[in-house]
């Protein structure tokens, strides 16, 4: 099957349209449940994902507290209706797994020494899944981090590059994903130009490895700009 679909036409175009360095079209907001201590919501194509922040507060249970930071919990969830088939509201090995990676790449992030004996809960709920998924997350987390008041090296920025039919694409959708040859989410604080997530599923050479990365680097710089923009309709301009 892989090879045979055709994922890039005589154009050189996408099955979306896309050329291989463009991104999809993105909507970031701040701000947006008001229940939360702060929260976003993160569009990329058809992905669609909502982050939640409550805290830094009280550990429960309390055995888990910390005595010289905050602890971070993080869960990365699916609803039953954001994919093709229903996914099982219950929590799958893969939503565990990258819950635990976006915590790390979170950690990395926060100056959790600032809060000892509290806890920072981050909740992001995919509702619409087109690929992308963990990368729309770390950004909407960090965007509702910081709309929580809570301090950070830098906000994330992150995306995943893909190879398709041979050739290196810039933000994969879901088509892209399942039958291209590669995918490799990438996540960093721009600012400081320091990675905090990156995986890689599929096989790369070294050579398309370092393009692939550059890719991704010029694709996070214009994520960044657009977190940035987000974060200064609700804070600068309203
Ligand atoms: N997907 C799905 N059902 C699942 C898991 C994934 O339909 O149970 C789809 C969904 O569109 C997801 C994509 O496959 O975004 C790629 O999943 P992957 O594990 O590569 O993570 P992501 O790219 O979303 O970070």
């Amino acid at each position: 099957m892989i090879g045979k679909i055709k994922l890039i036409d005589e154009n050189g175009l996408r099955v979306d349209g896309r050329k291989p360095g463009e991104l999809r079209p993105v909507k970031m907001e701040v701000g947006v449940l008001k229940n939360a201590d702060g929260s976003a919501y993160v569009e990329q194509g058809n992905t669609r994902v909502l982050a939640a922040v409550y805290g830094p507060r009280e550990i429960h249970p309390k055995h888990l507290t910390l005595p010289d930071r905050a602890i971070l919990r993080t869960r990365y969830h699916m609803v039953p209706y954001s994919t093709d088939e229903r996914k099982s509201p219950a929590p799958t090995r893969r939503e565990i797994e990258l819950s635990k990676v976006i915590r790390e790449a979170l950690e990395s992030v926060i100056f959790v020494e600032l809060y000892p004996r509290t806890t920072i809960d981050v909740f992001i709920e995919v509702i619409q899944a087109d690929a992308g998924t963990r990368t729309a997350g770390l950004m909407a987390a960090s965007l509702a981090l910081a709309d929580a008041g809570i301090p950070m090296r830098d906000l994330i920025a992150a995306v995943a590059v893909g190879k398709v039919n041979g050739t290196l694409v810039l933000d994969i959708n879901q088509v892209e994903d399942e039958f291209g040859e590669a995918d490799m989410p990438i996540a960093m604080m721009p600012n400081l130009g320091e990675i905090v997530l990156l995986q890689l599923n599929g096989v790369l050479t070294e050579e398309e490895f370092y393009e692939a990365l550059k890719l991704a680097q010029k694709g996070i710089v214009q994520l960044y700009e657009i977190e940035k923009q987000a974060l200064m309709r609700k804070y600068c301009l309203g």
